[in-house]
C-alpha cells in the first residue's frame, strides 16, 4: 500500500461541544460514502453535556458510535433508543427525517462518541426515513487486534447494519503488528482515536486521518512503540461517483434542493415531522448554501 495521506482535523463547535471534524475537509470531501465525520470529547458531564435539538436530515445516514457514555436517540419515525459504548444506530434520512440526541438526565463521567455521515446514492436518497439500533455488532477477533463492525464487512465479520453503497465501516484495538484484508476497489481511512497508529510504517497521530487510494489488498497496522494498544477508526468504501452539495445537515446533489430543504425546515413543512423529548428545535443557520 502506498504512505498514507495525512489530513489534519478541523476544531468545531457543535451545541457548545469542541469537535474534530476530519470530513469534510478542504483536501479530502468523501471517503467512499462516507461524507462527514466528527469526533467528539472525550469531556466530563460537568463540562458541558451533549444535548442537540431536534434538527433535520437529508439524502443520508448517520452513523453515531459510542466511545464513552449514553445517549438518548428520537426522531420524527417514533424511535427512542439508547445508545451505550458498542453499539450503533443508523438512521436513514432519505427525503427527511428529524431526531434529538441528549446525554440522560443524571448520566455522569466522561463522554466521547463518533457522528460519521454516509451519503446515500441516487437509487434511494428520495426515498423514506429509516432507523435501526445494532446492540451487539459482529467483531473480528484476530491474535493481534479487536475489530467491531459498525457496517459493512471484514474477514469473516459481516454487519446487517443498512448500507445502499458499498462501505465498512469498524472500531479496531490493535496490540501488536497486523495485516487486515480490506477491499482492493475501496478506498479507506484510518481515524486514530486517542493513540498514534503506524499504517504501513507511516506514523497517523490523532486529530488527523491517514487516506489510502484504491488498490491495496491488505492494510498493515500496528501500535506505536512505547503505546501498549492503539485504537482507531477504519472507514472505506468504493469511490463515490457524485459530487455532493451539502449544507448544515443536509446532504445532495444541488445549492437549489439544499435550499428548499432548509426552506421546508425553516416553514415547518411535514416532510419533517416532529420529535417528543423537549428540547427545542434547532433553527437553520443564516449562512448562505454553498456548492461544493
Ligand atoms: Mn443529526
Amino acid at each position: 500500500m502506498p504512505t498514507p495521506e495525512i489530513v489534519t482535523a478541523h476544531e468545531a463547535d457543535v451545541g457548545g461541544i469542541t469537535v474534530r471534524r476530519l470530513l469534510p475537509r478542504a483536501v479530502r470531501r468523501t471517503v467512499g460514502a462516507w461524507c462527514f465525520v466528527d469526533h467528539a470529547g472525550p469531556l466530563d458531564v460537568g463540562d458541558g453535556t451533549m444535548q442537540v435539538g431536534p434538527h433535520p436530515h437529508t439524502g443520508l445516514h448517520t452513523v453515531t458510535w459510542m466511545l464513552d457514555g449514553e445517549l438518548v436517540h428520537r426522531d420524527s419515525l417514533g424511535s427512542e433508543q439508547a445508545l451505550r459504548p458498542g453499539q450503533v444506530n443508523l438512521m436513514t434520512a432519505g427525503q427527511g427525517v428529524v431526531h434529538a440526541e441528549q446525554v440522560p438526565e443524571g448520566a455522569t463521567g466522561r463522554q466521547q462518541l463518533l457522528q460519521l455521515w454516509v451519503a446515500q446514492p441516487e437509487a434511494t436518497r428520495h426515498g423514506p426515513a429509516a432507523f435501526e439500533h445494532h446492540a451487539e455488532p459482529p467483531v473480528l477477533e484476530t491474535a493481534s487486534a479487536t475489530a467491531t463492525l459498525l457496517v459493512g464487512q471484514l474477514g469473516e465479520a459481516v454487519s446487517t447494519a443498512r448500507s445502499d453503497w458499498p462501505i465498512v465501516g469498524a472500531d479496531l484495538v490493535v496490540r501488536a503488528p497486523t495485516s487486515l484484508p480490506v477491499e482492493r476497489s475501496f478506498e479507506h481511512a484510518v481515524i486514530p482515536l486517542g493513540t498514534p497508529v503506524r499504517v504501513d510504517g507511516t506514523v497517523v497521530e490523532p486529530g488527523t486521518l491517514g487516506y489510502l487510494p484504491p488498490g491495496g489488498g491488505e492494510l498493515d497496522l500496528a501500535p506505536v512503540e512505547g503505546v501498549g494498544e492503539a485504537r482507531l477508526v477504519l472507514l472505506g468504501g468504493e469511490p463515490f461517483p457524485d459530487r455532493l452539495a451539502m449544507f448544515w445537515n443536509f446532504v445532495g446533489r444541488t445549492r437549489d434542493e439544499l435550499e428548499e430543504a432548509a426552506a421546508d425546515w425553516a416553514s415547518g413543512d411535514p416532510r419533517f415531522g416532529e420529535v417528543g423529548g423537549g428540547l427545542p428545535r434547532t433553527p437553520v443557520p443564516s449562512m448562505a448554501p454553498r456548492s461544493r
